[in-house]
């Protein structure tokens, strides 16, 4: 078997996610046989070092030999069983340790299978919540500009990024969106804090104009991921815990990219010190091997439920592999490898060496910032370096940079003019070395005319 023969086959009967299949037509696709660590494989051998965790869900490399042993060992026990009326050990184990590893008052595990269903279920408990303390005028919720929280109706409904959204707006629930204390729109001479404090004037403003009608708050704590690795200062989350709590309305933290380690803490939220009321986990809660989410949340909100059969007032909501135990398993896994590892500190050398060696990025005529979260980093490309006038999204530079990437052996996938890095945190210096002199290159190859 090779990449040929899987090709003709993969294109005549899949369709693939987040694509124009015509794009394929001269895009090459690309069959993957295996993984190991940070590389990824082909049918013809050819090699790909995953700069991008493979849609950010891998966090300790791809076959991690401990993940894989648990997902076997829990194999032989017990594969799935239906979570209503029935429990398993992996799912009551993960639901404890979650509730460890996460702040007070988050003592509640309810688990999906995918980040988009978490964020539903965050949604619909926040409005149900409401609505059983007898105040069923609350429908509403705010999401800042430029966020994204995932592709069901409701999740695409409180994300603002055009390119999914645009085409579905007919068919969705209308947020309060509010513009985002995203740094890279500062003012001469601010710093990222004070755009947050600047921003939050408007967040403050929609919660008093619609006191009554809103449920929650939805954010992508620090580092909002597909509306373009655009990042803000902890400053702001804050202060929004501060005003929803004044306002008597929930947080929701969606952490579903950010969480477990990415951005420097375990959670995103921690750097903020403030905890949500509903935190969406999914991504590298398994490691990036199993689909599985969960949803933390209060006692408070628990009790809100909690009543006679006949008052109606229970959580309805249910997908088929729910808390399915082989993701659990993987999540437990996971959860091990933190704690037999200094990973949060080997994270911050990897994150310090990542700086530098796309620290000279800066100077590229055609770059407007390099940005830098944790183990996030993100270099915009723009036509006019003072202006920061971006490229059209129609000239697609991103997509030179991705094809550049892929002969030279890494998996770059730019989000439009963004060159990032979200690497699994088994990556070495050296690679991370290799991975600049590509973008680099990839960049001024897209940004020549
Ligand atoms: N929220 C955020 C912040 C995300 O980045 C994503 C996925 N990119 C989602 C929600 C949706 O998760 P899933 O793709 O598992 O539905």
């Amino acid at each position: 078997m090779n990449n040929d023969e899987l090709l003709r086959r993969d294109l005549a009967v899949l369709w693939h996610p987040c694509t124009q299949m015509k794009d394929h037509e001269s895009l090459p696709l690309i069959p993957i046989r295996r993984g190991e660590g940070v590389w990824l494989e082909d049918f013809d051998g050819n090699r790909y070092l995953d700069a991008i965790s493979s849609w950010w869900v891998n966090l300790f490399g791809h076959a991690n030999p401990s993940i894989n042993q648990a997902i076997r060992d829990q194999l032989e026990r017990l594969e799935h069983v239906i979570l209503a009326g029935f429990g398993h050990q992996p799912a009551i184990e993960l639901a404890e340790r979650l509730v460890a590893l996460t702040p007070q008052p988050l003592t509640r595990c309810f688990y999906t299978d995918n980040g988009s269903s978490a964020v539903e279920v965050a949604l619909k408990m926040s409005f149900h919540y409401w609505r059983n303390h007898g105040q069923p005028r609350r429908t509403r919720f705010i999401s800042l500009s430029g966020s994204y929280h995932g592709e069901t109706l409701g999740a695409l409904a409180v994300g603002d990024v055009a390119l999914y959204k645009e085409t579905y707006g007919p068919l969705l629930l209308e947020p309060i969106i509010v513009p985002s204390p995203d740094a890279w729109n500062r003012e001469p001479g601010e710093r990222a804090a004070d755009v947050a404090e600047r921003r939050f004037a408007a967040m403050e403003a929609a919660l008093e104009q619609h006191s009554g009608e809103v449920c929650a708050v939805i954010v992508e704590p620090l580092v909002q991921c597909a509306g373009g690795m655009r990042m803000y200062d902890p400053v702001y989350l804050t202060r929004l815990r501060e005003a929803c709590d004044r306002h008597n309305v929930h947080l929701i933290a969606d952490e579903i990219a950010v969480g477990f380690g990415r951005t420097g803490t375990l959670f995103a939220c921690e750097q903020a010190g403030i905890s949500p009321d509903f935190l969406c986990l999914s991504k590298g809660l398994t490691g990036g091997y199993l689909p599985l989410a969960a949803v933390l949340t209060s006692d408070d909100v628990y009790r809100a439920f909690y009543d006679d059969y006949t008052t109606l007032r229970a959580f309805l909501h249910s997908h088929s592999y729910t808390g399915n135990p082989l993701g659990c398993a993987a999540a437990l896994a996971t959860l091990d490898l933190f704690e037999q590892q200094p990973v949060l500190e080997r994270n911050r050398q990897l994150a310090a060496h990542m700086g530098r060696a796309f620290a000279h990025l800066a100077d590229h005529p055609h770059v407007g910032e390099v940005r830098q979260t944790g183990m996030i980093l993100a270099a915009e490309m723009v036509r006019d370096k003072a202006s920061r006038e971006p490229y059209p999204w129609q000239e697609r530079r991103g997509l030179t940079v991705y094809r550049h990437a892929l002969e030279r052996g890494a998996l770059l996938r730019p989000l439009g003019n963004v060159v990032y890095l979200m690497p699994p945190y088994v990556i070495t210096e050296a690679q991370i070395d290799r991975l600049a002199e590509v973008a680099s290159a990839g960049i001024t190859r897209a940004t020549t005319d």
